[in-house]
């Protein structure tokens, strides 16, 4: 799928989560709520880091396309690696690495140790990533040309210095699910690592597949190409995406989003 597409299934999955906690007894403060849904809608682009065309490459300037280059190199000498006779030769690293749970996983621990041993500023920092990526995704036509990109970097930098000072207030949930003392901002990799994998299927939607259970192996594959039988499966861009998937993530989403927060 392509970024908006992405962004938007990736705010819903979380708005899903929030509706499922608030059911289980766990249910969200709306800053969580809020919060969770922009970083999940960021997250959900992170996967094509391994793509220089893609939204998240191009989102921080000269950066994001270096550290771009260090993916790709990295997740095509992975696959040389670790490749089984039935899985085809490529030649780039895209779909392959940063496409699969064990990646998704080990970004969201990634993403929990450092809001756990940082400071407020490892908080501001998982935000702005997260924000500057949710602006990107779900503003499609709005951010497009490099003039656009120090604006949504203010933007995202505003809204994250808002968002960590309303969690902050008692009752807002930077403790929420994990209450202990010294605990705080423990779920933000919860919705890093749901945005990865919301990602994935995404993506195995698509015609090519996605090896998501990589580096379990599946007969001669170790980078199975999962997803539904081919006449489900549908091109990145089509229609389908545009007119039937992008308005069904948004219903959803508001249906999530109302029954976490007991509106409905
Ligand atoms: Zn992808």
């Amino acid at each position: 799928m392509m970024g908006p597409a992405h962004s938007l299934s990736g705010a819903a999955a979380w708005l899903g989560v929030g509706a499922a906690a608030a059911a289980t007894g766990y249910g969200m403060p709306w800053p969580v709520l809020l919060t969770g849904a922009l970083i999940c809608a960021g997250a959900a682009l992170a996967p094509d880091l391994d793509h220089k065309a893609a939204t998240i490459s191009r989102a921080f300037g000269p950066l994001s396309r270096w550290i771009c280059e260090i993916v790709d190199k990295l997740s095509y000498a992975v696959y040389k690696g670790t490749r089984k006779p039935g899985d085809p030769r490529r030649s780039g690293g895209h779909r392959t690495l940063t496409h699969t749970w064990l990646w998704a996983a080990l970004i969201g621990g990634g993403t929990s140790a450092l809001a756990l041993a940082g400071d407020r500023w490892a908080v501001l920092a998982i935000l702005f990533v997260h924000l500057v990526l949710a602006i990107e995704g779900l503003l499609w036509r709005a951010t497009r040309g490099a003039s656009a990109d120090v604006l949504v970097w203010l933007l995202a930098a505003t809204s994250s210095w808002i968002l960590a000072g309303v969690l902050d207030q008692p009752g807002h949930g930077s403790n929420w699910l994990f209450t202990a003392p010294g605990q705080e901002y423990l779920w933000l990799g919860l919705p890093v690592v749901l945005g990865a994998l919301v990602h994935d299927i995404g993506d195995a939607l698509t015609v090519s597949g996605c090896p998501i259970l990589w580096p379990i192996p599946v007969g001669r594959k170790r980078w199975y190409p999962l997803g539904p039988p081919k006449f489900m499966r549908f091109r990145a861009g089509s229609w389908v995406e545009l007119r039937v998937l992008m308005p069904a993530f948004m219903i959803l989403g508001g249906v999530g989003g109302a029954a976490a927060l007991n509106v409905i």
